[in-house]
């Protein structure tokens, strides 16, 4: 299954027809405006967020510097937890990977990953003949709408409360009144997948950041369902980029923190740590694997063009990114088409690098003309990805290639 390429055309055409939808931008709005304000709040009552910021910048340039020596390091310590790790180079060898340990016919669910938007993982799987389920509440109605998500931490950002009901009644049977709250809304969905989490064969999560010397996972979350997928299931598959790798459990910790503040939601609600499968030795001392929670733990290091990026001068700059989607909502252009701008999984201004990586620099490159050059999206970053300057570079690489075409 590749991931589909669109040429400057068709994209343009997405582009205008979100621009001249009238529904797509209210919500798009109303998501913008309930989100403003929320950050400087954050940063102006934590300023020591700030310092915790440059760690994490520190440690992600330390591992791109020495990307391989990181992997092996990172894998080594996944082992050592008793965690199965993989180093998957393609998108397709990163399928094939999931599908070899899920097999068919199981029960999966999902807690919101891009990386898996990246591979198409969820389509894989299905197609696979899996019964698949999102839980995070927004990446449900991308997966039941058969879209993509309009934003890196708030997926469905651009539905009303009364569109999102309208799929829930169309996809899923559920009644709601005739003027839905939010609440009612979320209530449904939780009665929904509550028998799908006990029930689950198999949990795929994402990875806010894997520490290299103790081979734990870190994720942050504030719905609840990151604890369940990667906790009730007997397996559960960890899908990362190699960028996620950074040297420490410090850092891991320092990063799921620093995300979720620049997402906006500080404190966050939960924190999982996770470190191999689940285990006791109440029994004679004797340890068995697989106590209340998973017996397995699978982590799959996904590289699809970031170890090649990492060697370069400008697009390495980019797998700095945490992906706490501040930049995007800064952007003048994402304001008006969300992520219908940046590429068939990422979007707004990170995701015109994110697709530069994954993708190629072509594709890429065609998509960075849109953009304003204002760089209000710099002045935002956590880690300082010096975003216009990789899109102005984008921008070169598309005059170049006419002047050659
Ligand atoms: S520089 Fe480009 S990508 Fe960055 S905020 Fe401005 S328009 Fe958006
Ligand atoms: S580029 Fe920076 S602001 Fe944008 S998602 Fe990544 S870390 Fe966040």
């Amino acid at each position: 299954m590749p991931v589909e390429r669109i040429t400057l055309q068709e994209a343009l055409r997405e582009i205008y027809s979100v621009l001249d939808d009238e529904t797509f931008q209210r919500g798009l709005r109303t998501g913008v405006r309930n989100a403003e304000g929320r950050f400087l709040k954050i940063l102006a009552e934590h300023p020591e967020l700030e310092q915790l910021a440059r760690m994490v910048e520190k440690a992600k340039k330390e591992v791109i510097s020495k990307i391989d020596y990181y992997i092996d390091m990172a894998m080594k310590s996944l082992e050592r937890v008793h965690a199965r790790a993989y180093l998957v180079h393609t998108a397709e060898e990163a399928r094939e990977t999931v599908l070899r340990i899920v097999g068919s016919r199981k029960l999966v669910i999902f807690s919101k990953s891009m990386v898996a938007e990246e591979l198409k993982l969820r389509e894989a799987l299905e197609e696979a003949g899996n019964e698949v389920w999102e839980t995070d509440m927004g990446e449900l109605l991308i997966q039941l709408s058969g879209g993509k998500p309009m934003h890196t931490t708030a997926p469905a950002i651009h539905m009303s409360r009364f569109e999102a009901a309208k799929l829930l009644s169309k996809k899923l049977g559920i009644r709601l009144s005739e003027n839905p709250t939010p609440e009612e809304i979320v209530s449904a969905v939780r009665d929904i997948l509550r028998d799908k989490f006990v029930r689950a064969d198999v949990g795929i999560s994402g990875g806010n950041a894997l520490a290299a010397d103790s081979g734990s996972i870190v994720l942050v979350e504030n719905e609840g369902n990151i604890r369940l997928v990667t906790g009730l299931p007997p397996v559960h598959i960890a899908i990362m980029g190699v960028e996620k790798i950074v040297p420490t459990l410090q850092h891991a910790l320092a990063a799921a923190i620093v995300q979720a503040a620049w997402a906006g939601l500080y404190p966050p609600t939960y924190i999982n740590v996770i470190s191999g499968p689940s285990s006791t030795s109440d029994i004679e001392r004797k340890r068995v694997y697989g106590a209340h929670g998973p017996r397995e733990v699978h982590v799959v290091l996904v590289d699809n063009g970031r170890v090649r990026a990492a060697r370069h001068e400008v697009l390495s700059e980019q797998l700095k990114c945490i992906r706490c989607g501040r930049c995007q909502w800064e952007c003048p252009v994402w304001q008006q088409t969300a992520n219908v701008w940046g590429g068939p999984a990422y979007g707004g201004p990170m995701g015109i690098g994110w697709t530069a990586i994954t993708l190629g620099v072509k594709e890429a490159a065609e998509l960075s003309m849109l953009c304003l050059s204002c760089g209000r999206c710099d002045e935002v970053c956590p880690v300082r990805v010096p975003l216009s300057s990789i899109i102005r570079w984008l921008k070169r690489q598309y005059a170049s290639s006419l002047d050659k075409g």
